[in-house]
C-alpha cells in the first residue's frame, strides 16, 4: 500500500526493514537502540554521523548550528522569538497559509509581529500569493518569518523575500525535497514527520552569530544556545527518531541527495497535477505558479462522492487521502519517501473512478 498522509508520513521501505532488523540488538549490544544511554560512545558516534550526512545533504556551512530538539514545528514557533527577538524588537512574519498564521499567533505571546498576509486571488479566481515585489517589510524587523511550503494549502513558493534582514523559514513540509542555498537563511526549522523521520524530533539551523546571548529566560529545552553547547544533549534528546533519522540521511545519500530527489518530486507531482488538469470530475484550486511538489489538495466535482472515492482507494492500498478539515476534498501528500509507483497507482485509480462515476 502507499500511505499519503501529511504527517506523520511514510518512510522508506528500506529504512523500515532495516530499522526492524536492528529493533532488538542494534550495533551487536544485545538491546535495542532506544534503551541505550544518549551518554554512550555509540549513541553519540551514531548521532554525530547523522548530523554530518543531513550537512552533506543541504551543503550546510560551518557557521551553522545543526540541533536536533523537542517539540515539533509548534515548539519553534515558540522558539524562533524567545530565541531571535529582544525586548522592544518586532519581527515580519508572512501569511501565506494555515502554518504561517499559526507561527503569528504564538509568536504574538512574546513580541511586537508585524503580521503581512501575502495571499489573494489569482485573476483566474486561483489561490495565490502577491508577487514578491509588493511584499512591504518593515525597515526594523530583526528577522523575517516566511513558511515556503503551506502543508495545509497546498501552496509553495521558491523565491525567498528580498531582504538584508534575517530570514527564518519552516520548512518543516519541504525540507530535503530540492537542493536550498542555505545561506540566505539566518534559521530553519522543520518538524521531522514528513521527510525526516518520526515525530518527536524537530532540527533546527542556526546561523551561529544569532545564537542567543548566555543566561537568558528562554526556557531551556528550547534555547539554542543550550543546545548547541551540548551537541543538542542538554536533555535526553528523542533517540530514537534521532536514530531513524539517521538512516534517513543515509538512504537519501544513496539516492543520490536532494538533486535526485527534485527530479523525482517535480516528476512525481506533475504526473498528478496534468491528470488532474485535464479532468473535469477533478480539480485544483492553486495558481499553477505556486503549487505545492509535496502536498497535492485536489476535489471532486461531486463532492457527494468524496467517501466513496476514499473508501474505493483504501480499498486499493491508497492510504490517508482526506483532505485537512480546513480545505476539504482530498490530499496527497507526496513526500520523498513515496515512489513515482505510488503516484501512477493513484492516478490509475483516479481515472477508474471517474469512468465509473463520471
Ligand atoms: N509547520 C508546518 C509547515 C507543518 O506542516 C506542521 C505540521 O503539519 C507544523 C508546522 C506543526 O508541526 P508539529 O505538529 O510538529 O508541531
Amino acid at each position: 500500500s502507499f500511505n499519503f498522509c501529511a504527517g506523520p508520513a511514510m518512510l522508506p521501505v528500506a529504512v523500515m526493514q532495516q530499522a526492524q532488523q536492528e529493533l532488538l540488538n542494534w550495533q551487536q549490544q544485545g538491546c535495542s537502540v532506544m534503551e541505550i544511554s544518549h551518554r554512550s560512545d555509540s549513541f553519540i558516534a551514531m548521532a554525530a554521523q547523522a548530523e554530518q550526512d543531513f550537512r552533506d545533504l543541504l551543503t550546510i556551512p560551518d557557521n551553522y548550528k545543526v540541533l536536533f530538539m523537542h517539540g515539533g514545528g509548534r515548539g519553534q514557533f515558540s522558539a524562533v522569538p524567545l530565541n531571535l527577538l529582544q525586548p522592544g524588537q518586532s519581527a515580519d512574519y508572512l501569511i501565506s497559509g494555515a502554518w504561517s498564521k499559526s507561527a503569528v499567533a504564538e509568536a504574538k505571546k512574546y513580541g511586537n509581529i508585524n503580521a503581512l498576509d501575502i495571499r489573494c486571488q489569482s485573476d483566474l479566481g486561483l489561490r495565490s500569493l502577491v508577487a514578491p515585489e509588493d511584499w512591504t517589510l518593515s525597515s526594523d524587523a530583526s528577522y523575517v518569518h516566511c513558511c515556503p511550503n503551506e502543508t495545509v494549502d497546498g501552496l509553495e513558493f521558491t523565491s525567498l523575500p528580498t531582504t538584508d534582514k534575517t530570514i527564518v523559514a519552516d520548512l518543516s513540509s519541504t525540507i530535503l525535497s530540492r537542493p536550498i542555498d542555505i545561506n540566505r537563511y539566518g534559521v530553519i526549522y522543520a518538524g521531522a514527520q514528513k521527510n525526516i523521520g518520526p515525530s518527536g524530533l524537530t532540527l533546527a539551523i542556526v546561523r551561529e552569530d544569532l545564537l542567543p546571548a548566555a543566561n537568558n529566560t528562554i526556557p531551556s529545552v528550547l534555547d539554542y544556545r543550550l543546545a548547541a553547547e551540548n551537541d543538542s544533549m542538554y536533555n535526553t534528546p528523542p533517540t530514537f527518531a534521532w536514530y531513524l533519522a539517521g538512516l534517513v540521511f543515509k538512504w537519501l545519500k544513496q539516492q543520490g541527495g536532494v538533486t535526485e530527489m527534485a527530479t523525482r518530486n517535480q516528476a512525481k507531482s506533475s504526473l498528478l497535477y496534468d491528470f488532474i488538469d485535464k479532468s473535469d470530475f477533478y480539480h485544483n484550486d492553486v495558481d499553477l505558479a505556486y503549487r505545492s511538489w509535496m502536498n497535492v489538495p485536489f476535489f471532486l466535482a461531486d463532492d457527494r462522492l468524496n467517501d466513496a472515492f476514499l473508501d474505493q482507494a483504501e480499498h486499493h492500498g491508497l492510504l490517508a487521502l482526506k483532505g485537512h478539515r480546513m480545505v476539504g476534498g482530498m490530499r496527497a501528500s507526496l513526500y520523498n519517501a513515496m515512489p513515482i509507483e505510488g503516484v501512477q497507482m493513484l492516478v490509475s485509480f483516479m481515472q477508474e473512478f471517474e469512468r465509473v462515476n463520471g
